[in-house]
């Protein structure tokens, strides 16, 4: 019997919205298929906060090719960069960026070089790295010194930057707003999103402007944007030569898009704030625990921010604000079991199982 020929569709995001995009058909599209992720509404937070009235949605980019947002932006970044003639790309990267720009390469055949911060970045982050087939390496520095050094690099050498001063990293990743619009039939009253290189506030705002352009929506959201406490740079307006918090993801101290942030925070009519390593870590529990959401601690600030703000009743009635999580949990296993729930070990009996376990 003749094997039945599914069709596979190619569903990528420069294929689906190329109208929005720098693309021609002069550019070979490296894609994994990355995008068209799930807008998962809430259900525990909304009784945990006590308001019925507002409407929460996680947009969980967690389930791209890599597992985090960056690769919408690498698959624009790697197909221009081919377009171009490049024969390899590079980046700085708190690991997320490194995983992607590693599988676009692959997928591509151009070469493919990574920096990371020592000793500061998800295990998952850096085993796709190598697993992928970059070369890593290791800066005994930090994020914002491994960017420095990538400027310089791709300045000397005929290599190209995919880091998110990448111009089309920042096209690629506006696609995201464009998938939450379509939806939600408009966009929502608010966006709530993590910032470190605060590339992703700039292309969702980017995303949302050029939708209301194209009279896809109506109306534009508010951009609510959270750093961490102790990497809070546009929060304190200075830069932070340390910068420290458990979510290693937004751990920057200079954001590159710092400016674009800015805009999108006063042009919209939002905030940027901060929230402590604590309040991620009950945020990023809790979307686990009771949502069955696992994302990556960076993820989990922009909910503890929007959380923090619905707690004062920012939100008004009828509101919908979607979250962006912009990373998979299993990319830090560290943190993940760094919780007091550790392995429990027993001997090969019903009654010892049941003692861990408790009478359910
Ligand atoms: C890159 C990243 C961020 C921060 O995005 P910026 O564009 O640098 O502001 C947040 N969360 C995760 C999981 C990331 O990988």
């Amino acid at each position: 019997m003749a094997i039945k020929k599914v069709p596979v569709k190619k569903i990528g995001v420069i294929e689906r919205y190329q109208e929005f995009l720098p693309v021609s058909e002069k550019t070979p599209i490296i894609s994994l298929n990355e995008g068209n992720t799930p807008l998962i509404l809430a259900e525990a937070l909304h009784h945990e906060l006590g308001l019925k009235t507002i409407r929460i949605y996680f947009k969980f980019e967690g389930l791209n090719p890599t597992g985090s947002f960056k690769d919408r932006g690498m698959t624009m970044a790697v197909s221009k960069a081919l377009e171009e003639g490049a024969k390899a790309i590079m980046c700085a990267s708190t690991g997320n960026t490194a995983a992607a720009a590693a599988a676009y390469a692959a997928r591509s055949g151009l070469k493919c070089a990574v920096l990371i911060p020592e000793g500061k970045i998800a295990k998952g982050k850096l085993l796709q790295a190598y697993r992928y087939g970059a070369k890593v390496v290791m800066i005994q520095g930090n994020f914002d010194q491994a960017l420095e050094l990538v400027k310089e690099a791709t300045s000397q050498y005929p290599i190209k930057l995919v880091n998110s001063i990448n111009p089309f990293r920042i096209e690629g990743q506006k696609t995201a707003a464009f998938e939450i619009c379509d939806d939600l039939g408009d966009a929502p009253e608010y966006h709530a999103i993590p910032v470190g290189n605060a590339g992703n506030i700039t292309a969702y705002w980017r995303g949302y402007k050029e939708y209301r352009k194209g009279n896809r929506i109506e109306t534009l959201p508010k951009m609510l944007g959270f750093q961490a406490a102790g990497s809070a740079p546009i929060v304190h307006n200075r830069v932070i030569e340390k910068p420290e918090t458990i979510a290693t993801a937004i751990r920057i101290g200079n954001p590159a898009s710092w400016k674009h942030a800015l805009e999108a925070r006063d042009e919209s009519g939002g905030l940027i704030d901060m929230v402590t390593d604590e309040e991620i870590t009950w945020a990023y529990r809790f979307i686990a625990e009771r949502e069955g959401i696992f994302a990556e601690p960076a993820s989990a600030a922009a909910v503890a921010g929007m959380v923090k703000l619905a707690r004062k009743n920012y939100f008004e009635k009828g509101a919908r604000i979607v979250c962006t999580l912009t990373g998979s949990g299993l990319k830090d296993p560290d943190f993940a079991m760094s919780f007091e729930d550790k392995v429990a070990s027993v001997a090969p009996t019903l009654s010892e199982v049941m003692k861990v376990i408790g009478n359910q």
